[in-house]
């Protein structure tokens, strides 16, 4: 089957149907909407984050996040529930468990480095990046780049085609879950300066990262919008005028009387597309049960890829393991 990158993936308008859950919709399966339920939490996010840097227990991600107790007890069930953090005990007496990162803990951490990679560029104003990444492999300071596993070259989302994968189809999402509200965004810095924080903040919520993965499909109007997601029209424009206030999007005129709009990406919003992809490869290897609902293709060397986050010095796939920071800011745990 081939696929055009001009033409967006057809997709059947959702609906809405009751189930045993209540409400639902039905919605295109998507990697990208799956690895956002996990992460779209910004909180649960930057929990993952103080874990590459090597925090494990209550207390010490409490200190670092400053986020309440509570918060912080949901957040650490929520991420055991879903698999990406395991509870080991490290005394018995009292009995204490601490929190280490599983296998599809630590290859989240390639989507953290994209969303870093990111807020680093647009986002860190006069003080620059808070913290400077160093590759041990090549010994460099670097910043992660998104590259096709096949050729190896930068990834642009005009040299990206799509087309329906093992896993494609439509599956119901409970409604209560798309309604899920981000903590509060300027909290989540409130401990340490992020760049991952501040990406997080401008794609918003779980529809805005819907309406950007959309953008690349190549859907940029109202209308193609609403009825390819299935969004309420309130909702829909509340959240377009947020991504055009970020500077993700520009509006456009495409007809005069009546006027009407569509929505194209700036600079800044085609940069989100690195992101997106590492999200989308994530959710393709441990949430899809082998089967992607997606398979893409890079125009350059004409190959089906996976996106690949890796250093801009030498090309290798980053790892949790092969890093080293320095940080731009004084650390509140390392003390002096
Ligand atoms: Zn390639
Ligand atoms: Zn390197």
């Amino acid at each position: 089957m081939s696929a055009n990158p001009a033409s967006p993936v057809p997709v059947a308008r959702p609906a809405r149907r009751a189930t045993a859950h209540g409400a639902a919709l039905i919605e295109r399966h998507c990697s990208v909407g799956r690895t956002i339920d996990v992460i779209g939490d910004g909180w649960t996010f930057m929990i993952l984050r103080e874990g590459y840097f090597g925090v494990r227990r209550f207390d010490d991600f409490q200190q670092v996040l400053g986020l309440p107790r509570t918060t912080l007890a949901d957040r650490l069930r929520r991420l055991t529930a879903l698999g990406l953090l395991r509870r080991v005990p490290y005394s018995l007496a009292p009995p204490r468990q601490e929190y280490r990162l599983t296998a599809s803990g630590i290859d989240l951490y390639p989507v953290m480095l994209a969303l870093m990679a990111f807020g680093d560029k647009w986002l860190a104003g006069a003080e620059g990046k808070p913290l400077q990444l160093v590759h041990q492999d090549c010994g460099q300071d670097c910043s992660a780049v998104v590259i096709c596993s096949e050729c190896r070259r930068d990834i642009r989302p005009e040299r990206v085609s799509y087309r329906d994968g093992p896993g494609a189809g439509s599956g119901t999402v409970p409604l209560r879950r798309r309604t899920r509200r981000s903590a509060d965004p300027t909290a989540l810095e409130r401990r340490r300066p992020s760049s991952v924080a501040r990406a997080l903040r401008v794609i918003g919520d779980r529809w805005s990262f819907m309406i950007i993965r959309e953008g690349f499909f190549g859907v940029r109007r109202f209308d193609d919008l609403q009825t390819r997601l299935g969004i309420a029209p309130n909702i829909l424009s509340d959240r377009l005028g947020r991504l055009v206030a970020e500077g993700v999007f520009r509006r456009v005129a495409y007809q005069r009387g009546p006027e009407r709009f569509e929505y194209r990406f700036s600079d800044k919003g085609k940069d989100l597309f690195g992101s997106m992809i590492a999200m989308l490869r994530w959710g393709d290897r441990w949430l899809s049960g082998g089967r992607p609902p997606l398979i893409l293709r890079h125009a350059d060397c004409g190959r089906d890829f996976e996106p690949t986050v890796a250093c801009d010095r030498c090309r290798q796939a980053l790892q949790a393991t092969h890093m080293r920071y320095r940080m731009h800011y004084r650390d509140p745990v390392g003390g002096s």
